[in-house]
């Protein structure tokens, strides 16, 4: 039962005993918690494909995007406003409550507060390897977490350094210092590719040459630099592991041991865009590692549906339940991003975000056939 936008009750139809007038049937289906994105850049949404073949080299898609965003949407608010008001209806249709978005200046903050059936968390994405910008950067980033938390909007802010190769460790820390300090959650970018690892610990690779060309090599940012002295920068708060594709046992154990502050985020199907290694999954669950999951942008996806995400786990990973997939992309995602008192179960006093799944006629057993290919998701209204 549901009054004015909160869980009053979940409770079998037989036991029900109020009018029938205020009963909506919405068919043979499930209603499940509203979905939480967990990840996704919104300034791509107007992309009709990724950018490039499956398959594509990382550092080569990187090219694409820096030069996306120079021909199409920098500086250009219209554009982006587009771009961001189209992905948050793609996110809202999908069955999704609550998304995090790596939100990049310049952008207006009505450009998202308008939408108000969704909760917005706002990581502003930050980046650099030239030290003499850091203290402008600390400025950039107090002036966006030292606005209110608009009360009246479904926006929160946060902060995110965007990933080790584009992020000098002092800017890093920097960042963590200032949100951790406003008890704000951390998204980085983190263990993505092989050759980020090359970088961090040779200095070596294809990302030396990435960042010769875009004028930015800076040798020193990578001295003495490990994924493990990261992953501890970020154990100081709440934060996000973005991907994590590539992580090793001794990382894992290290996150586990964290596991009260910090979450991994999966993107299924970006991960499947660039070919990578099977993604440690099981290893992470055996560790009791909380993994939440995301969409990633269309610059590496072809859609902003979570559900679908949640199909791929479910045909990648057939030995998983659906309790533990449908766990990933509700509960996992409002604990990591501190919206579990309102999101993420079915549960009296909580949020009525509620998301619907259509089932097959005469199916009952959930587990049946709640990720079936042709089930989708949407938000009920
Ligand atoms: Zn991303």
């Amino acid at each position: 039962m549901v009054k004015d936008g909160t869980i009053q009750s979940v409770q079998p139809f037989g036991d029900y005993c109020g009018s029938l007038s205020s009963v909506r049937d919405l068919g043979n289906g499930a209603i499940v918690p509203g979905l939480i994105n967990t990840h996704t850049h919104l300034e791509f949404s107007d992309l009709e494909q990724p950018l490039g073949e499956p398959g594509i080299r990382f550092t080569d898609w990187i090219r694409l995007i820096v030069k996306c965003r120079n021909d199409s949407h920098s500086n250009v608010l219209g554009t982006k406003r587009s771009a961001i008001q189209k992905g948050l209806t793609e996110t809202i249709s999908s069955g999704v409550a609550a998304v995090g978005e790596i939100a990049t200046l310049p952008f207006d903050i009505d450009d998202y507060a308008s939408d108000r059936e969704l909760k917005q968390l706002l990581f502003l994405e930050q980046l650099g390897s030239d030290e003499k910008t850091f203290l402008e950067k600390r400025h950039e980033l107090d002036g966006f977490l030292d606005s209110p938390q608009t009360l009246d909007t479904n926006c929160a802010r946060h902060a995110s350094a965007h990933a080790p190769y584009s992020c000098h460790p002092d800017l890093v820390d920097q960042i963590c210092n200032q949100a951790f300090s406003l008890n704000r959650v951390v998204a980085m970018h983190l263990a993505e590719t092989r050759e980020e690892r090359e970088l961090l610990e040779n200095q070596t690779g294809e990302f030396v040459q990435l960042l010769k060309d875009f004028g930015v090599w800076n040798p020193s940012a990578f001295q003495s630099r490990s994924v493990l002295s990261i992953l501890n920068k970020l154990s100081v708060g709440r934060s996000l592991v973005i991907h994590g594709n590539y992580l090793k046992q001794h990382e894992l154990d290290f996150i586990s041991q964290q596991k009260e502050r910090m979450t991994v985020v999966y993107c299924p199907r970006t991960h499947q865009f660039f070919d990578h290694e099977d993604y440690p999954l099981g290893q992470m669950l055996e560790r009791n590692i909380r993994v939440a999951l995301g969409t990633d942008s269309r610059a590496s996806n072809p859609d902003l549906n979570l559900f679908q995400e949640m199909k791929t786990i479910s045909s990648l990973f057939p030995d998983l339940s659906t309790t533990q997939i449908l766990q990933m992309g509700t509960l996992n995602g409002a604990v990591a991003i501190g919206l579990d008192k309102q999101l993420g179960t079915l549960t009296p006093n909580k949020s009525a975000a509620l998301s619907f799944v259509a089932g097959p006629p005469g199916e009952t057993h959930v587990n049946d056939w709640l990720f079936y290919p042709s089930a989708n998701s949407s938000r009920v209204h």
